[in-house]
Order: structure tokens, then sequence, then C-alpha cells
């Protein structure tokens, strides 16, 4: 039906800015259509909340004790999230490999 085609067309979709990791938030998912990552407790919101006034609501909201922090402070536990992340991937890849050293057949 090309009105509903027209309608998803028209859909506006938030894109990340730079300045939202100051406010605490980092992006995931889709490019075209990024969903807003609280760097500090993991909660994905909605592409809807990529706007300011709705990242520093979660924040404040949710975590008022690190709201005040600077964009340093956020970058810092971005990069140990990250780091978290690849480090859990490895153990699960090593887990992997022992299960596959048990099943194995003789
Ligand atoms: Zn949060």
């Amino acid at each position: 039906m090309p009105e509903n085609d027209d309608a998803a067309a028209h859909v506006k979709t938030c894109q990340f800015s730079d300045e939202y990791l100051a406010m605490g938030f980092a992006w995931t998912g889709d490019p075209d259509c990024p969903s807003p990552l609280c760097i500090v407790c993991g909660e994905k919101l909605a592409n809807s909340a990529m706007v300011p006034a709705k990242l520093k609501r979660h924040l404040a909201t949710k975590r008022h004790d690190v709201a005040h922090k600077d964009k340093q402070y956020f970058e810092r536990s971005l990069s140990l999230n990250k780091n978290k992340q690849l480090r859990l991937r490895m153990q699960i890849k090593a887990l992997q490999s022992m299960k596959y050293l048990v099943c194995r057949p003789a």
C-alpha cells in the first residue's frame, strides 16, 4: 500500500550525536536507526529517546549520583565496559572449547 510506504518513509529517526556521550550515552543497533545505550546501567532506550532532554532525564531519575559527571568519566566507563565485554567473550570461547573437549567422543 503506497500510503503506508509514504508514512514509513516520513518516520523521523534520531541520530546519535557525540555530545550525548557527555550525557552518559553511547549507541547500539542499526546505524540507520540507532538506539541510545546507557553507559552506566546498560539499558537500551528507544530511538525516539535519542534527544538530550530524555537522555538527561534517564540519568537524573535512575542514577542521579553520576548524572553530574563529565564526558571523560563516561568515556572511561565506556572503555571499561568494552574491555569487560571482550574478556567475557574470550571466557565464553574458552568454556565452549573446554565443553568440546569434554563432550568429544573417544
Ligand atoms: Zn541508565
